[in-house]
């Protein structure tokens, strides 16, 4: 246990929540996105601002504890929470700031991707963040950031203008094309490895009304839908986005009664082009073939972010698996169908995100967000309320896996990886690994930031490669 004496030093200089196991808050305070993650840390430190989360990073360095860092505690593998350390935790920094002259964004290192729509929708502008609006801005930004405006706009990095840290050794700093370049370029991508980020600058777009929402078709045409969303979204408009989705109709409104429960495959659409397009946009899709229910309709940009936010609601228990992909051949299809037509549980998904357009307009190397090059994100996920079901979506999900992987680029999106070892995070950042850890070396040399998918500082990294 840690010694009252030092939990009352930090004390006076917290302006925050101090949380400790004795705390009536405690079992809610440990609590992330993943039911099935069960933590249990030392000290809980919920900071107000920038002085709170100096004070808890240099409490962790003093007192050689394990720090994770919550943002929006979403990450599937539990990383903003640990057992037996500390818990930086951010989510009482919410705050959110727009200058419409100057079309940025500010938003606190705790915010979630709600409150950023909330803040930015009536000036008729938004930034890409992802599919939902329940995750966290740091995590999802400090990983790349792949969204329903990401063809458009780029990933949630590429509108990144500047970021504050709070680093290992206590100092806070800015991180921008300007200042600390090297760090700017580590945190596209390189997730929460280099710093606690306390607040984010965002380039925003002229996004308001979308066209958007799902369509539906029965499983039966899925090697079809698959094929066409293969070879539409790879030459549609950048305006146009979609993902590919084998899913179960949920037993509920708005989706009608004669579909409730039937394993289906879809598209969900989101258009941001102008509304006199929308016709021609969506006129190839239409001639496709006629989907068994089709949503699509003008709807304000926060609506389609928060489309899904009640369906997976906090505390469901979930196993991920994800890979990039460069060429969605026949063959994979056909692994796809076999195994996506066999989802173990009405909210188990694979879901396919296109990775081009504006992505592509950005070097592989000239951020850390390595799968540039890439034609589409897979991530395949097991989901169910129930407990007594995580063996039953963990393998259907290991099985898919398995079955894709040799048909995939490589490696993962940080973002959609559980704890997979070294040898994965490597595979994600492929040949940006090393002035990762270069870079690693230069701001966190004790590897004081390591509840995250670990980049090593380079020593240790060269060390780890002469051992093998
Ligand atoms: C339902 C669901 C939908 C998702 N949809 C998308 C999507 O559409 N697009 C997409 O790109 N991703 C998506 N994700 C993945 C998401 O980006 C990751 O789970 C991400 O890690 C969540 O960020 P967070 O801040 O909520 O996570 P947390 O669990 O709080 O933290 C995750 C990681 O980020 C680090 N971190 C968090 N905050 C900070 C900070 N302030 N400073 C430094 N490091 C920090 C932590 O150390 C940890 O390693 C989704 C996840 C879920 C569960």
């Amino acid at each position: 246990m840690l010694q009252d004496a030092s939990i009352e030093a930090v004390r006076a200089k917290f302006r925050g929540e101090l949380i400790t196991p004795a705390d009536k808050g405690y079992e809610d305070a440990r609590k992330v996105y993943n039911g099935m993650i069960d933590r249990r840390p030392r000290l809980i430190l919920k900071c107000v601002d920038v002085a709170d989360v100096m004070a808890a990073v240099a409490f962790a360095r003093e007192n050689g504890l394990l720090l994770a860092i919550r943002g929006g505690g979403h990450n599937g593998a539990g990383l903003g929470v640990c057992d037996d350390g500390l818990v930086i935790d951010l989510s009482r920094m919410r705050g959110v700031r727009v200058d419409p002259a100057a079309r940025t964004v500010r938003a606190e290192g705790g915010c979630k991707w709600g409150d950023v729509d909330h803040a930015t929708h009536p000036f008729g502008l938004a930034t890409p963040s992802g599919f939902i609006s329940t995750t966290g801005v740091a995590g999802l930004t400090l990983g790349g950031g792949i969204g329903y405006l990401t063809r458009k706009y780029g990933l949630t990095i590429d509108n990144l203008l500047a970021v504050d840290l709070v680093l290992a050794d206590g100092r806070f700093v800015t991180a921008s094309a300007e200042e600390n370049t090297d760090l700017f370029w580590a945190v596209r991508g390189g997730g929460g490895n280099f710093g606690v980020a306390t607040s984010f600058l965002f380039q925003l777009h002229p996004v308001g009304t979308v066209h958007a929402g799902p369509m539906l078709w029965p499983l039966e045409q899925a090697t079809e839908v698959m094929q066409f969303f293969r070879d539409f979204i790879a030459r549609a408009p950048e305006e146009m986005n979609g993902f590919f989705a084998f899913l179960t109709v949920p037993p509920g409104p708005p989706f009608p009664q004669h579909l409730h429960n039937h394993k289906m495959c879809g598209i969900v659409w989101c258009y941001c082009g102008p509304a006199e397009k929308v016709e021609e946009a969506f006129k190839p899709i239409r001639s496709f073939r006629p989907p068994s229910l089709e949503m699509v309709g003008p709807l304000p940009f926060p609506v389609v972010q928060s489309m899904f936010d009640a369906l997976y609601a906090p505390g469901l228990q979930w196993y991920w698996r994800a890979d990039f992909v460069n060429e969605l051949s026949d063959e994979a299809i056909a692994q796809h169908i076999k195994h996506g037509s066999a989802l173990p549980t009405m909210h188990s998904t694979m879901h396919l995100y296109p990775i081009d357009g504006a992505v592509h307009k950005v070097g592989r190397q000239e951020t850390a967000f390595s799968y540039r090059e890439s034609k589409l994100a897979e991530v395949i996920v097991g989901v169910d309320p129930d407990p007594a079901n995580n063996s039953k979506i963990t393998n259907w999900c290991k099985n898919y896996f398995d079955a894709l992987h040799p048909y995939s680029a490589g490696g993962a999106y940080v973002n959609f990886m559980m704890e997979e070892g070294q040898e994965r995070v490597r595979a994600t950042y492929g040949d940006n690994y090393a002035r990762l850890a270069d870079i690693k070396r230069k701001y966190d040399p004790t590897n004081l930031f390591r509840v995250n998918q670990n980049i090593l500082p380079a020593e240790t990294t060269q060390t780890a490669q002469g051992l093998s």
